[in-house]
């Protein structure tokens, strides 16, 4: 499969890793839209959450549970937001399900 995530997570592609365990890594998104911007993706292909079942939703948990510590080694000790997008009309362009971690500024009141 051409996926890019893929590619990442197994090193074929470089980035700049902030945090990685045996099943989840988190990376510096390569277009920035807030001073942080990490991508944290399951290893094993998802594409987006309509595809998480009760199979694969251990690896959900598992971001869940280090997202605070990959936000704390970040700096973001004032908080930060995660969105992921699912589909093309939510904008999703790489279909590797994704979380954004953004924050390093005061976010807009909005959501979109
Ligand atoms: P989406 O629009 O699918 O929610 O988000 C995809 C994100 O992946 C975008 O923010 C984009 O900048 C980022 N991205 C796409 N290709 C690469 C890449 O090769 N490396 C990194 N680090 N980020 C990427
Ligand atoms: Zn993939």
């Amino acid at each position: 499969m051409d996926c890019v995530f893929c590619k990442i997570a197994n090193g074929e592609i470089p980035s700049t890793k902030v945090y990685e365990d045996d099943k989840i890594t988190a990376f510096n998104d390569l277009n920035p839209q807030a001073p942080v911007h990490i991508l944290i993706i399951p290893k094993d292909h998802i594409s987006c959450i309509n595809d998480i079942n009760s199979e694969n939703s251990d690896v959900i948990a598992h971001i869940f549970e280090k997202i605070p510590q990959i936000a704390k080694y970040a700096g973001l000790e004032n908080g930060y937001r995660i969105i992921s997008n699912c589909g093309k009309d939510a904008g999703q362009t790489v279909f590797h399900l994704h979380f954004h971690l953004l924050g390093g500024k005061i976010l807009g009141e909005g959501l979109v």
